[in-house]
């Protein structure tokens, strides 16, 4: 993956296949389906977003898609991610769930299709079917969710194709250095989940002092932190101003000294289950 300089919202990473990932998106987990999501979708494409990131499980694929269609962008300008869920699972199923997703969206392909976590004994079928999605070109790249790297290594045995993107929860306490260094070395794009702490960094005062030093507020610091370490990343917030303020990190530059502070922030701490042990047919 190659980087461009971190300098507007127009910007992206590029994927080892040449695709063209914007490095800022919008999250929608939690998000309401109807309005409430269709609205963020439209702020956030106004603000100048470009990548929309949701997901089977998080039941808002309709006004995902709703809000894709009514906006004044065009379809082939956005970068639209989902995720095949647990439960969907194996072969044959993720091919049918992935058609499910593709109606409920009202689109006729995605850009990135992930494997939302990796289900024990049925990862490798599930990646079959996404490598099959992808030569059939109704997806423009393909990657995973939560892998950390013995899942990966497992997977790149067998695959065809090693995966293009690892979306992994990512923070300033949960930093994985050894993984992001695995994914770069395989050019796998490393992409933050809960970059905000799901709302809880803002209780952090040693960032609420980084956030004076520059004149911004804690999420802009933290966001620039990932763009700044070649992380994509996907805040969520169904709130316009909050939307539009998420994407106000272009205007300044975090020195070495304070990523590096940032990074030694790291305490292994994770706010969503460990890929480990997770339990599968646990339902967000
Ligand atoms: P985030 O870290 O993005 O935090 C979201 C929370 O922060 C919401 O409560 C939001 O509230 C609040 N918030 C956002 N911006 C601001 C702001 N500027 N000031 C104050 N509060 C703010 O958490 P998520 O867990 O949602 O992660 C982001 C996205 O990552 C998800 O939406 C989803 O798309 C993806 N994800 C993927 C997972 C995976 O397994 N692959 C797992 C979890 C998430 P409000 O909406 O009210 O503004």
């Amino acid at each position: 993956m190659t980087t461009n300089q971190i300098t507007d919202i127009s910007g992206f990473f590029t994927l080892r296949n040449g695709v063209k990932m914007p490095y800022l998106g919008l999250g929608v987990y939690l998000s309401k389906d109807g309005q409430e999501v269709t609205n963020a979708v439209h702020w956030a494409l106004e603000a100048g977003y470009r990548h929309i990131d949701t997901a089977a499980i998080y039941r808002n694929e309709k006004g995902v898609g709703e809000g894709i269609k009514t906006s004044n962008v065009s379809r082939k300008d956005i970068f639209v991610v989902n995720k095949v869920w647990n439960s969907d699972q194996g072969y044959e199923k993720t091919l049918k769930a992935f058609d499910k997703s593709l109606k409920q969206l009202q689109l006729d392909y995605i850009d990135l299709y992930l494997v939302h976590w990796p289900v024990t004994g049925q990862y490798k079928d599930t990646w079959r079917a996404l490598e099959e999605l992808y030569r059939q070109k109704k997806v423009r790249a393909i990657g995973v969710s939560n892998f950390l790297k013995h899942q990966l290594e497992d997977l790149m045995e067998s695959a065809t194709i090693i995966p293009m993107v690892n979306q992994m929860e990512f923070h300033p306490y949960l930093v994985q250095q050894e993984l992001i260094d695995f994914c770069q070395q395989h050019q796998i794009q490393y992409e933050a989940w809960s970059p905000l702490m799901q709302g809880k960094v803002f209780d952090l005062p040693e960032l609420q002092l980084l956030a004076n030093k520059y004149n911004k507020c804690i999420a802009q610091i933290v966001l620039r932190y990932n763009l700044q370490k070649g992380i994509a990343c996907i805040p969520k917030s169904s709130k316009r101003k909050r939307i539009i303020s998420n994407a106000d990190i272009f205007d300044f530059e975090l020195s070495e000294a304070d990523t590096t502070y940032l990074d030694d922030m790291d305490r292994n701490h994770r706010f969503g289950p460990n890929p480990d042990n997770f339990e599968w047919s646990y339902v967000l």
